[in-house]
C-alpha cells in the first residue's frame, strides 16, 4: 500500500476524503512509485483560499517585529534541519544529495533577506506639503496569494516567492509541482513549528484543475507562478484576465558564449558543471555552448573529456549526475538526442549508451540517462529550438563576436546567459548587448542573490516583475498615500475650488 500525500490547509494536514484523483510519486532513481498524491479539485482549492482569507486580516495587523520573529524561527529551523528537505527532494526529484542541500541554501537566502522586511517596507514621508498638510506612503498586503511552482526546484522556487510575500502580510497558497510534492508539505510544517498562525501558509496538490481554480478564484489577488512558457504564458493570460496580478517565470536556452581568448579548461569545466548540473533540468542550465572564432574543436575535446568522466548514478550514492525525473520525460530528452543525430548534429558523448553500456550506479528500473555531447548544431535543429531540460549540451559555431551576440539576441528566450573571455572590454560589450535577464562574466550559472531579483527576458518572464529581491517586495504589496492635516479652528470656511498648495 502507498500513502497518500494530503493538501495542507490551516496548519495541518488536510485530505477530507479519499481524493477523487490522484497521482503517482516517482522515486527517480529505482523506477518504484513512492508514494500518491491527492490532486485537488474546486472543493480543496475553496477549503485552501478560505483558510488563507480568514488568516489573513489578523496576519496583516500582526506588528513586523512579531512577523520577523516568525521568519527568522523558521529560517533557523530549516538551517538547522536543511539535510532532511534535501533528502526528501533527492528522492522525489532524483537531483544529487550536494545540489539539493544547495538548491536548499538558495531558498533560504531569501528567508534571511525576508528578515529584514522591516527595512524593506519603510516608507517615505513629507511633512508640510501644503500648510499643515503631512503625506506619508505605505505599501500594504495584497490578501491571499498563490505560488505555483514547477519539479525542478521543489524548494527553492517556492521560497523564491513565500517568505516576502508572509513577511510582507499576506497568506499563501502554494500548488507544488505533483512530481514531487513532500518538500511542500514539510515546509508548510516548518511553519507551524516556527509560530506561524493557521492559514497563513497552505499547500494544495495537484495539476491544470488546481491551477486554473486558483486563478480563477476571486479572493486570490496574486499569482507567481514557475514552469514552462506554454504554461507561464496560460497562467499569465488567464490569471490577468481574472484581474489578478500575475509574475510567470518561464522555460530557457541558455547560451554560454566562449571567446577565442578565453581560458578553455577553465570554459569547459563550466560548461560542464552548467550543462549537465542536476541532469540540465535547471532553468539556468547551460544548453547551448558557443564557440567563437577557431576554438570550436579544441573546446569540444575538453567538454567531452570532462563529460565522460562524470559519474551517473543514484544521487544518494555521491554521484555526480542523477536520473531525470520520470520515465516519460527521460523518454523525451532521449528522443531529441535521436533527432539531433537524424538531423546532422555530430553525437560526440551519447548518454543512451552509458547506459546501455551499464555505466550507472543504480537499478536498472531508474530514469537514466548518461550525459550527452553535440556538436555541429544548428539553429534550425530542433535540439536547438526546443528547451530538452535535461542531460544534452549543444555545441554551436559563431565565427566572430557579432555572429554569437546575433544568435544569442534571435532565440526567443532571454533568461540567463554567460561570456567566457578574459577581455573586460569584450565583456562588457557582451552584457550591454545581449538581450537576457541574467548575465554571466566567467560565471555559467549566473543567479542573482536573494536581494536582487531573478528572472528572465522575452519568452522567459511574462509580467514586468521578477522573482524576490526589491522586485519581489513590490509584487506583494501595494502602495497607498495618506494626505492628512489635522484641523485647527483657523481651517473652518466653505471653499469648493480645487484644492492648491500654499
Ligand atoms: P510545467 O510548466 O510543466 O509545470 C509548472 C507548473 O504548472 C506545475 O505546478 C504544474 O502542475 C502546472 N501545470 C502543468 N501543466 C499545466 C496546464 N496545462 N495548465 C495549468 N497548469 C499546469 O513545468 P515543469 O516541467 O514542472 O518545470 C520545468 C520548466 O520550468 C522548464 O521549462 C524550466 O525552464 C521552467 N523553469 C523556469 C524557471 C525560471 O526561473 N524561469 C525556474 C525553474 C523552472
Amino acid at each position: 500500500m502507498t500513502t497518500t500525500i494530503p493538501h495542507w490547509v490551516h496548519g495541518e494536514p488536510y485530505l477530507p476524503e479519499p481524493p477523487e484523483r490522484t497521482g503517482e510519486v516517482y522515486d527517480p532513481a529505482t523506477g518504484a512509485v513512492g508514494a500518491t498524491v491527492a490532486l485537488a479539485g474546486d472543493p480543496e482549492v475553496a477549503a485552501a483560499v478560505e483558510a488563507a482569507e480568514a488568516a489573513f486580516p489578523a496576519w496583516r495587523d500582526t506588528s513586523l517585529a512579531r512577523r520577523t520573529q516568525i521568519v527568522f524561527a523558521f529560517r533557523e529551523l530549516l538551517n538547522a534541519r536543511k539535510a532532511e528537505l534535501a533528502q526528501i527532494i533527492t528522492a522525489e526529484h532524483g537531483k544529487v544529495l550536494d545540489d539539493a542541500l544547495g538548491e536548499v541554501a538558495r531558498g533560504q537566502e531569501v528567508v534571511e533577506f525576508a528578515c529584514g522586511v522591516a527595512h524593506l517596507l519603510k516608507g517615505g514621508m513629507t511633512q508640510n506639503a501644503s500648510t499643515a498638510v503631512d503625506v506619508h506612503s505605505v505599501r500594504e498586503p495584497l490578501g491571499p496569494v498563490a505560488v505555483i511552482s514547477p519539479f525542478n526546484f521543489p524548494a527553492m522556487v517556492p521560497m523564491w516567492f513565500f517568505p516576502l510575500a508572509i513577511a510582507t502580510g499576506n497568506t499563501v497558497v502554494l500548488k507544488p509541482s505533483e512530481k514531487d510534492p513532500s518538500a511542500a508539505n514539510w515546509l508548510a510544517r516548518l511553519w507551524a513549528e516556527a509560530g506561524l498562525p493557521p492559514g497563513v501558509f497552505n499547500v494544495v496538490h495537484g495539476d491544470k484543475a488546481a491551477v486554473d481554480a486558483l486563478l480563477e478564484h476571486p479572493r486570490i489577488k496574486a499569482v507567481s507562478f514557475v514552469g514552462s512558457t506554454p504554461i507561464a504564458r496560460y497562467v499569465y493570460e488567464h490569471g490577468t484576465a481574472h484581474g489578478k496580478r500575475v509574475q510567470a517565470l518561464g522555460g530557457a536556452k541558455n547560451h554560454m558564449v566562449v571567446l577565442p581568448d578565453a581560458d578553455l579548461d577553465l570554459a569547459a569545466d563550466a560548461a560542464v558543471n552548467a550543462g549537465f548540473g542536476s541532469a540540465g533540468e535547471r532553468c539556468m542550465a547551460v544548453s547551448a555552448l558557443v564557440a567563437v572564432g577557431g576554438i570550436g574543436d579544441e573546446l569540444v575535446a575538453k567538454v567531452a573529456e570532462r563529460a565522460a568522466g562524470l559519474r551517473t548514478g543514484d544521487g544518494r550514492r555521491g554521484s555526480d549526475m542523477g536520473p531525470l525525473v520520470t520515465g516519460a520525460h527521460r523518454d523525451r530528452v532521449a528522443g531529441y538526442v535521436e533527432a539531433g543525430a537524424a538531423e546532422g548534429a555530430k553525437v560526440v558523448l551519447d548518454g543512451r549508451e552509458t547506459v546501455a553500456d551499464g555505466g550507472v550506479d543504480g537499478p536498472p528500473g531508474g530514469f537514466w540517462l548518461g550525459p550527452t555531447l553535440l556538436d555541429h548544431v544548428t539553429p534550425d535543429m530542433s535540439v536547438y529550438r526546443d528547451e530538452i531540460f535535461g542531460p544534452v549540451l549543444s555545441v554551436l559555431r559563431a565565427g566572430t563576436f557579432e555572429e554569437a551576440v546575433a544568435l544569442v539576441n534571435a532565440n526567443p528566450y532571454g533568461n540567463g546567459t554567460a561570456v567566457f573571455t578574459n577581455d573586460g572590454g569584450a565583456a562588457r560589450r557582451y552584457r550591454t548587448e545581449v538581450e537576457v535577464g541574467m548575465v554571466g562574466v566567467n560565471v555559467p550559472v549566473p543567479v542573482p542573490m536573494a536581494y536582487y531579483s531573478f528572472g528572465g527576458w522575452k519568452s522567459s518572464l511574462f509580467g514586468d516583475t521578477h522573482a524576490h529581491g526589491a522586485e519581489g517586495v513590490h509584487f506583494f504589496t501595494r502602495g497607498k498615500v495618506v494626505t492628512s492635516r489635522w484641523p485647527d479652528p483657523s481651517q473652518r470656511g466653505l471653499r469648493l475650488g480645487f484644492p492648491q498648495n500654499d
